[in-house]
């Protein structure tokens, strides 16, 4: 049996958005998250982040901080009886940087390099899962691996809805205030399966 996921973006999705994550202490989770979370525990759906961190490549702080962010975030998860099952990211970008983090890899978002990982590690059917992001590309990554797209307007989300929407090739299924709002319409859609 293969189980449904929820992938979850970060920054500007789960926590604040702030530039690059470049300090610990810059880590914020944002309102309503832990409940979100919970409640995608409870409908029993994996949730997975899937996050592009260039600043890595950019040379704006060590792969080792993608790695402490995280455990700060499933540490304020828990706190709020939530729990992520999965967390991959993307440390490269294509022209920035030196090797191996500059390098035109298949992980980075729209790219599905980090699905494929995601599908294999925790058996999952994109078919039936859900992308929730702040950003075009976010919405643009759910489509290609074949995902509903939920585009957030915390985030960049409200001025990549406002001003660029036009230029998307991939509308987002549905447009949502925020995390918990976004995960109430997916709480929806399985009702009236
Ligand atoms: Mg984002
Ligand atoms: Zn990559």
């Amino acid at each position: 049996m293969k189980y449904r996921a929820v992938f979850l973006d970060r920054d500007g999705t789960l926590n604040e958005e702030m530039g690059y994550i470049n300090h610990i202490d810059r880590f914020i989770l944002l309102p309503r998250v832990g409940q979100a979370i919970r409640l995608l525990n409870q409908l029993e759906f994996k949730t997975v982040v899937i996050t592009n961190q260039s600043g890595v490549a950019r040379g704006y702080f060590p792969e080792s901080l993608v790695l402490f962010v995280h455990q700060k975030m499933l540490d304020l998860l828990k706190t709020e009886k939530a729990h992520l099952d999965g967390s991959y990211y993307c440390p490269h970008h294509p022209d920035i940087g030196v090797p191996p983090y500059r390098q035109n890899c298949r992980c980075r978002k729209p790219g599905t390099g980090l699905i494929e990982e995601a599908v294999r590690d925790l058996n999952l059917d994109c078919s039936q899962s859900y992308m929730i992001g702040d950003r075009g590309v976010d919405i643009q990554f759910g489509h290609q691996i074949g995902a509903k797209g939920i585009l957030v307007l915390t985030g960049y989300g409200k001025g990549e809805w406002e001003y660029y929407r036009d230029q998307w090739e991939v509308k987002p299924d549905h447009v949502a205030l925020d995390l918990y709002d976004a995960v109430q319409w997916i709480l929806q859609q399985e009702c009236g399966r």
